[in-house]
């Protein structure tokens, strides 16, 4: 896969899913900008990590939600490298409940960040990739969003919008040489899992074939290929890595 001189933002990239896409995008020479919320030293790890491996990198603090902030991201990332070619919209958040408990605050957060946050980036930089004839666009669904999960009516709901959107983005802008995907990972071990009780995880992991839960580069590498020139011909989909827990 050749990246040579591409420039990728990763929302959300201080941890977990996000900082092994930073990480597989850096190893193929892309200069990468690690967004995060809060953790400021975590993303300065991943961007220490992503210059060793080769690439260049920008840590930027951004809110994804605010679209303001969101387009700032954009800029400065086209001030420090020049353009952008690669958007993964990773960043996402849980504010799980059963939906008769469910607060309006869980419902608007999970909806701010996991929804309006990958159209407020996607937004401001297909402006510069529809300039430059070239974009790939990977936004980070969830096999729930396909699904549905009890306790998660947000979380699916803004899930399975990101497929709508991935789609409908897809057909607006593939005119212009721009991709747009998206990737529905399953159960996969960072910090959004880790808390949840052991009984949960002993019934998820008999459902996965693979009869193990994913790692964030099981994920980072479909992610790669899709934000490479060899996934030129491919748009409007959605891929599940979810070690086959959805097939039954
Ligand atoms: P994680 O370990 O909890 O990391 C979340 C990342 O999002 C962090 O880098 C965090 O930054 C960032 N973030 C949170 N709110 C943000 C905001 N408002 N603006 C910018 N960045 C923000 O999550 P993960 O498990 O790696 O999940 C990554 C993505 O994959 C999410 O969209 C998640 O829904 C999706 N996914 C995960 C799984 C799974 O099993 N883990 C399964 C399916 C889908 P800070 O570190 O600064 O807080």
């Amino acid at each position: 896969m050749d990246f040579d001189g591409r420039v990728a933002i990763v929302t959300g990239a201080s941890r977990g899913i996000g900082s092994a896409i930073a990480l597989a995008l850096a190893k193929s020479g892309t200069a990468v900008v690690v967004n995060y919320a809060s953790r400021h030293s975590a993303a300065g790890e991943v961007a220490e990590a992503v210059r060793n491996a080769g690439g260049r990198a920008l840590v930027y603090k951004s809110d994804v939600a605010d679209p303001g902030e969101a387009e700032a991201m954009v800029n400065a990332a086209v001030a420090e490298f020049g353009r952008v070619d690669i958007l993964v919209n990773n960043a996402g958040i849980t504010r799980d409940n059963l939906i008769l408990r469910m607060k309006d605050n869980e419902w608007d957060e999970v909806m701010a960040i996991n929804l309006k946050g990958a159209f407020n980036c996607t937004r401001a930089a297909v402006r510069h990739m529809v300039k430059n004839r070239y974009g790939r666009i990977i936004n980070i669904s969830s096999v729930v969003g396909l699904t549905g999960n009890t306790g998660q009516v947000n979380y699916c709901a803004a899930k399975a919008g990101l497929i709508g959107f991935s789609k409908a983005t897809a057909k607006e802008v593939g005119s212009r040489n721009i991709t747009v995907n998206a990737v529905a990972p399953g159960f996969i071990t960072t910090e959004m899992t880790g808390s949840l009780p052991e009984k949960v995880k002993a019934n998820m992991l008999a459902q996965i074939p693979l009869k193990r839960f994913g790692s964030p580069e099981d994920v980072a590498g479909l992610v790669a290929f899709l934000a490479s020139d060899a996934a030129g011909y491919i748009t409007g989909q959605t891929f599940i890595v979810d070690g086959g827990m959805s097939c039954f």
